[in-house]
Order: structure tokens, then C-alpha cells, then sequence
């Protein structure tokens, strides 16, 4: 019986150009995922993994990266390598702030103008730019 094992990928930070300005262009989420399956081969080879059930990522809401895009080109990125046939799991962070008056956290997609508590325009990000690949599960 085969046993499935996760093996973080020590929240790998991808060397992508994730902070250009938000394009709505597929081809930027297909260049991403060659990147990822480079990544994540690169990574099976060098820890003997020959077979990945799932690959785990993460994207933050504040990232110039589309999920819906990524689950779009997936299948085409993935084909003919060591990720083909693989499920892919996205899981969102939230793009939170910090206040620096009120010093309280809100969410800057719903509240792009500023702090919904004292009306204070100026905050730090505490989350949500990320895009990393947070594991593969091994078959
Ligand atoms: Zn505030």
C-alpha cells in the first residue's frame, strides 16, 4: 500500500518577477509554472521523489499572481513532466495590514483606502504578497 508523505519544500520563495504591476496575461501564470515544475523537479531529484501526488501552493491576494490562471495553464505546464497527472491545491493568504495609528489588522482588498477602524491611510502589509511553493505530496 502505498503511503503518501508531504514534504515541505521549506516555504521555497520562487525567483519570479512577482512584483511587476498586475497584467491580466495568462502567459505571465504559464512562464510562473515553469518555473515551479523546474523548482519542484529540481527537488524531487535531489531527495529521490519519483512520483508527486499533489503539489501545494500558496498565493497571497495582494500577489500579482492569478489563481485562476495558475488552475488554467496547470494541465498544459505540468505535461510530459515528473508533475503530470499531479493535483494541484491552491491555498490563499489574505492580503492583511497592520495600522500604524490603531495599530489594528484589516484586509486591504476590502478596505484598499485604509484602515476601516480609525479612518488612518497608512499601514504596513503583514500578508498576501507571497507565492511560494509550500509542498509536494510524494505517492
Ligand atoms: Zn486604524
Amino acid at each position: 500500500m502505498a503511503t503518501s508523505q508531504a514534504l515541505p519544500l521549506a516555504r521555497q520563495r520562487l525567483a519570479v518577477d512577482l512584483y511587476v504591476p498586475r497584467q491580466v496575461n495568462p502567459l505571465h501564470e504559464l512562464g510562473i509554472l515553469f518555473n515551479v515544475v523546474r523548482s519542484v523537479e529540481n527537488f524531487a531529484q535531489k531527495n529521490g521523489v519519483s512520483q508527486i501526488d499533489t503539489l501545494v501552493l500558496q498565493i497571497g491576494e495582494l500577489s500579482p499572481v492569478v489563481p485562476q490562471y495558475i488552475r488554467a495553464c496547470y494541465p498544459a505546464a505540468v505535461d510530459g513532466t515528473l508533475l503530470q497527472d499531479t493535483q494541484l491545491k491552491i491555498e490563499i493568504i489574505p492580503g492583511n495590514a497592520l495600522c500604524r495609528q490603531c495599530q489594528k489588522v484589516f484586509n486591504l482588498l476590502k478596505h484598499p483606502h485604509g484602515c476601516p477602524h480609525c479612518g488612518a491611510d497608512q499601514w504596513e502589509v503583514l500578508s498576501g504578497k507571497e507565492f511560494m511553493i509550500k509542498e509536494i505530496v510524494a505517492c
